[in-house]
């Protein structure tokens, strides 16, 4: 490593200003919530439309998504959902850098989102032009983002990885004998590199809402539920990660709940994911992992700030107006291409889909 080049410095205090100032989608019930599910099934039939949605956006978004012939899953599936489907418009419900990552997959097509104003954490921690110097400081690293970055960043790593397939990528590059830069998330990372021994620089990013995990709240909780299995999103810090029974990325956590035999699951990652984990084990009970605060002490009590924006209402209105169109530099989205296609052939070389099961590590 190039000791001269210092770590960038997270600027915690503009990130968190961002996610208090979020605004939460407008909640709308009863025969007004009714009249705009029956709006945006004719808009996304009038418009040649199809809605892919995040495990953690509302469920009024997710059932949706579901009974429209869309998708809901983690974000590179619903970029490749989106690919696959004939439709010449993609519906993002979501945060912003999975409409951009929709969008390099897809350059033919229009990408929308509710609001553009769907900001992630581990993105604005990881600024294109302060990134791209660091990686120039360390030519001797391969670099290997998350895709949790924006289309520039994408553009400038070797590869682009999803918490579903990043420890194979990561295995196979230091088998070859290659050091690694990994962006944005210090804790999956870290999570990876004890994994695998591979010698990696981490980016000093988190999200926001895993970060405020707490390890002594869980242990506690854990003794006082002896009956519940411990599923962790590995954006969590290690100390919470230590105490999994699973660790997996989205779509990997809801297959355990669904497969392990526990009636009860505390689970580390954004609570937007218990919709899809009832829907497949509708006997059992969830419960989050205790966070660092409530109320007006937490930032995101379990719950993207981000994710949140997205509603019924903004989903309608852009699929009316076609505002909140996605738009990738085309030379930056085929620069990103290149990074994450060489995962998506990664992961058919291997005969596994970037979001199975494969990868779910019971440190337990
Ligand atoms: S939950 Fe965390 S990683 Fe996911 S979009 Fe929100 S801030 Fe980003």
């Amino acid at each position: 490593m190039n000791t001269n080049v210092q770590l960038p410095v997270i600027d915690e205090a503009s990130i968190n200003r961002l996610a208090a100032q979020a605004q939460p989608a407008i909640p709308v019930a009863g025969a007004a919530k009714d009249r705009l599910i029956s709006r945006i099934r004719q808009l996304l039939r009038e418009k040649d439309a199809v809605l892919v949605a995040h495990y953690y956006t509302d469920q009024d978004l997710q059932i949706l998504a579901d009974a429209t012939g869309g998708c809901v899953s983690d974000s590179l599936e619903m970029a490749r959902f989106g690919h696959s489907h004939p439709a010449s418009t993609i519906m993002v419900a979501g945060v912003r850098f999975m409409g951009e990552t929709a969008k390099i997959l897809n350059p033919e097509k229009r990408v929308l989102m509710p609001t553009l104003e769907a900001e992630c954490s581990l993105d604005l921690s990881c600024r294109s032009d302060i990134f791209s110097r660091f990686c120039d400081a360390h030519p001797d690293r391969t670099v290997v983002v998350y895709a949790n970055t924006s289309a520039e960043v994408k553009a400038r790593a070797d590869w682009v990885v999803t918490s579903s397939i990043a420890g194979r990528v990561v295995e196979h590059l230091h088998q070859l004998g290659e050091k690694i830069l990994w962006a944005p998330d210090r804790y999956l990372g870290g999570y990876i590199r004890k994994v695998t021994g591979a010698d990696m620089l981490l980016w000093p990013g988190y999200c926001i809402v895993h970060d405020a995990f707490k390890a002594e709240g869980l242990a506690a909780l854990r003794k006082s539920h002896p009956e519940a299995a411990v599923l962790v999103h590995p954006e969590s810090p290690m100390e919470v990660i230590n105490q999994a029974d699973v660790v997996g990325s989205t779509t990997q956590l809801i297959r355990a709940a669904a497969a392990l035999p526990h009636p009860l699951f505390i689970v580390a990652t954004d609570h937007g994911i218990f919709h899809k984990m009832r829907e497949v084990a509708p006997t059992k009970r969830f419960i989050e992992a205790p966070m660092g605060g409530t109320g007006a002490t937490c930032l995101s009590c379990a719950h993207c700030p981000w994710m949140a924006m997205n509603g019924l209402a903004n989903l309608a209105h852009a699929l009316e107006t076609g505002e909140g169109e996605i738009l990738v530099d085309p030379e930056v989205g085929r620069q990103a291409m290149v990074s994450v296609k060489r995962m998506l052939d990664f992961a058919e070389k291997l005969k596994v889909q970037a979001t199975d099961a494969a990868n779910i590590v019971s440190p337990a």
